[in-house]
């Protein structure tokens, strides 16, 4: 049996219908920009975040992007971001014309560890940009403790958490502004690029509305150097009605997840993810670490089962930031790079291909050893 990484296809047959009849609704309606579909869906998606605003915008780095930018955020500042994190949150920063100050991060969550803000802060510092990475929310406490204690904004990247919870509350409104990414991965997706941003700031949701739309509130008439980053009727159609499913297809991405920790906590040298009590996660990506990754990455493949690397190359080691590589090295986030691999998970994933990843995780005589059965090693490190 072949067990792909994420079944996009499914996702969409699902709801063929409703997609289907949202495309003609929009192609008859002949408005296919900043319309009543944008307006609807930021309505819609502002409510499921408990926030007062929602202003839809391009993709998820311009989200990031247009919020430092509203916030005046640009040349000789800093930004705090993790290291480990996926690029788009340090070129967001870079867009910005500021400079992105990397953190390493808390060993066992994998998301920027608070205890390390406070030595990466310098009278340059303006905000503090947390992520949610693989759909796991920060600890945000304790961010927004030191970041009240600098006068730090505090931004949160989104992009991978839609509907996580921390301390039961969602993630969006946990900071001064969030970022939200639509691409088609992610645990709300459009059927093209598309992104948000999400506060309870009025004057920052106007700021924002203004530079999504080349600063003008009035057609021809500009207050600002803006952009052109505006979310479009028809993906807008696509996400409300998508919208509507995904508490659905988080709670089956948990189920799934709850089968790999309990099936694959005796498997020698894997570790499981870990979950902190404050935190209910939506599984974007379910992320095991393995000494000997490329022999278990192997194994998966002969199997027929799709594995990924979130991510292979660190932000401050790629080409693209090779003016950071002077900098002090980050050892955690370097050794996160050598050994996570991402197991297939998704709303349409089979039972059948989720007992099959198991059965494949614990097969004695594998290639590598985290494919054998050993006793419980304790590497199972849930708490919840
Ligand atoms: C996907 C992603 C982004 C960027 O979103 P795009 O819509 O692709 O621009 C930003 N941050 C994180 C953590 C992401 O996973």
């Amino acid at each position: 049996m072949k067990v792909a990484f994420l079944n996009l296809k499914a996702n969409y047959l699902e709801l063929q219908q409703e997609l289907d009849a949202a495309y003609r609704r929009v192609m008859e309606s002949g408005w296919y920009v900043l319309g009543q579909e944008v307006e609807a869906f930021e309505t819609e998606f502002a409510a499921y975040c408990g926030t007062r605003y929602c202003i839809g915008v391009g993709n998820g780095l311009e989200a990031l992007h247009l919020i430092l930018r509203a916030m005046d955020i640009g040349p000789g500042d800093e930004v705090i971001v993790p290291a480990n994190t996926y690029i788009a949150t340090w070129l967001a920063v870079s867009y910005a014309g500021a400079t992105p100050v990397p953190v390493e991060p808390d060993e066992k969550t994998y998301n920027i560890k608070p205890e390390q803000i406070e030595v990466a802060i310098t009278p340059k510092t303006k905000a503090i940009l947390a992520v949610h990475l693989y759909g796991q929310p920060a600890n945000m406490d304790p961010i927004n403790e030191i970041a009240k204690r600098y006068q730090l904004k505090v931004i949160e990247d989104a992009a991978q958490a839609h509907g996580a919870r921390y301390k039961g509350q969602r993630v969006g409104g946990l900071g001064e502004a969030a970022g939200f990414s639509f691409y088609p991965g992610k645990n709300l997706g459009a059927l093209g690029d598309g992104g948000a941003v999400t506060t309870n700031d009025c004057n920052l949701a106007n700021q924002i509305r203004l530079l999504r739309n080349y600063g003008s509130r009035v057609k021809y008439f500009n207050e600002i150097k803006g952009y052109n980053s505006r979310l479009d009727e028809l993906q807008a159609a696509f996400l409300r009605v998508k919208l509507a499913k995904l508490d659905e297809w988080n709670a089956r991405r948990v189920q799934v997840a709850n089968q790999y920790l309990q099936q694959l906590s005796g498997v020698t040298d894997l570790t499981l993810p870990f979950i902190p009590t404050w935190a209910d996660p939506v599984w974007h990506l379910f992320v095991v670490r393995c000494p000997k990754r490329s022999d278990l990455e192997k194994h998966l493949k002969d199997s027929a089962i799709d594995t990924l690397i979130h991510y292979p190359v660190p932000p401050h080691l790629s080409d693209a930031y090779i003016e950071k590589q002077h900098l002090s090295s980050f050892p955690i986030t370097e050794q996160i790079a050598q050994d996570v691999l991402s197991l297939p998970i998704g709303p349409h994933m089979a039972n059948e291909e989720v007992m099959r990843v198991i059965e494949v995780l614990q097969q004695e005589g594998g290639t590598a050893d985290c494919t054998k059965v050993g006793l419980l090693t304790g590497k199972q490190m849930v708490t919840s």
